[in-house]
């Protein structure tokens, strides 16, 4: 099967294995090495001073525990939102009390970071920015660059949801600033699903000795007294992590610059390749995702005939549209463990595969915008 949805992603074998091997005390000594060398080569992805966290859980999980760690109920936070991942971190923290204020921005465009400072601006009791990176719904890539910029110069905690795009487009934590940055094991991370890594800045630790958001299994301070020890305070995913440290020392031989490269290249061909097969990529160009993308479906296909076309018949698994992008959409997930190989097959079954469902156009379809 090739597995082409943004996450879970395939794994290199060796990862595979270093997960069945047989279970270890997690508070012995074996553990605390892997824990060790996972959390230090974290870092360096993340490239990071700042604490790093491991916790076990999907995506999700640390993104509530990003919210409750550093806010009170009754703050005001500004959650920017380009899509259904951004829909949930304010989602999350309206759920634990937060006055959210939400700025959307069309789904399929990046967020304008000038729209952001008026936003910031506007209201001086806002006290943090919450904003996801690389939209997964969507397949766009915000400019956290100047994002960042923007709520620093506001003096605003940054909060961010990195989990479908750290270790695979470039994202460096210290030099743009951020306070917290998330990912997730089943995303770049070529591991299976069950760990997410969050780093916490200074300013961020700060916040949370007077965040008064409940929480338990989540706290900051209960992980990070644990990895003094190199322990987790409560039983993680011991298998998982044997998978990243396995992980980990692969993308180190590869090498991080080459990573970014291949997954700029693979962003491209999918792009290019979808443009060539009569497609329209759903994203705006200037901002598409080196990590997914994607497609809009064309007017009278049904994406749910076309993706079971293309399971059924290639061995090929896409993601379809979530939420209002539900048959409007489909997407490729082209991050981790990723080839051009994998890309061909991916376009050669779409190809194969559109006739099939009632396709007979090689023109470009409405694009995204005219859809909307
Ligand atoms: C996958 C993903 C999540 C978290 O999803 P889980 O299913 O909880 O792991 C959050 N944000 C983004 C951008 C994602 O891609």
């Amino acid at each position: 099967m090739n597995l082409r949805v943004p996450g879970p992603t395939p794994c290199p074998d060796e990862v595979l294995q270093a997960g069945a091997a047989p279970m270890i005390n997690h508070r012995g000594p074996e553990f605390a090495a892997i824990m060790e060398e996972v959390t230090a080569n974290l870092k360096e992805v993340f490239q990071t001073k700042n604490d790093l966290l491991v916790l076990t859980a999907s995506g999700t999980g640390v993104m509530e525990a990003a919210v409750v760690n550093t806010l009170s109920p009754g703050d005001k936070v500004l959650c920017v939102s380009i899509g259904a991942f951004g829909d949930r971190l304010a989602a999350i923290a309206q759920a634990f009390g937060a006055q959210v204020i939400k700025q959307d921005f069309r789904q399929g465009s990046a967020a304008d970071p000038e729209a952001i400072r008026e936003a910031l601006s506007k209201d001086s009791e806002i006290r943090a920015l919450l904003v996801t990176h690389n939209e997964t719904s969507t397949g766009v890539t915000n400019d956290m660059k100047a994002i960042s910029r923007v709520a620093k110069e506001l003096d605003k905690l940054i909060i961010v949801d990195a989990i479908s795009s750290m270790s695979s487009i470039p994202f460096p934590v210290d030099e743009w600033g951020c306070d917290i940055v998330m990912s997730g094991s089943q995303k770049g991370w070529m591991c299976p699903p069950g760990l997410a890594m969050v780093s916490v800045s200074e300013r961020a630790w700060e916040a949370h000795k007077h965040a008064k958001m409940p929480r338990y299994y989540w706290d900051f301070t209960q992980t990070k007294r644990s990895l003094e020890h190199n322990e987790t305070p409560w039983t993680p995913a011991v298998s998982i992590f044997a998978s990243l440290q396995v992980a980990l020392r692969l993308m180190k031989q590869e090498g991080m610059a080459n990573i970014y490269a291949r997954q700029e290249r693979i962003g491209r061909m999918t792009r290019e390749g979808i443009k060539a097969l009569g497609l329209s990529p759903f994203a705006d160009a200037s901002h598409a995702s080196n990590t997914v993308t994607a497609v809009t479906v064309p007017e009278g296909i049904n994406a749910g005939t076309l993706i079971k076309t293309i399971r059924d018949e290639h061995n090929v698994e896409l993601a379809g549209g979530q939420g209002s992008l539900t048959g409007k959409i489909f997407r490729v997930g082209h991050l981790g463990h990723v080839t051009e190989e994998d890309i061909s097959q991916v376009l050669a079954a779409i190809r194969e595969s559109l006739p099939k469902v009632g396709f007979t156009g090689g023109l470009a379809p409405q694009t995204a915008q005219e859809v909307k």
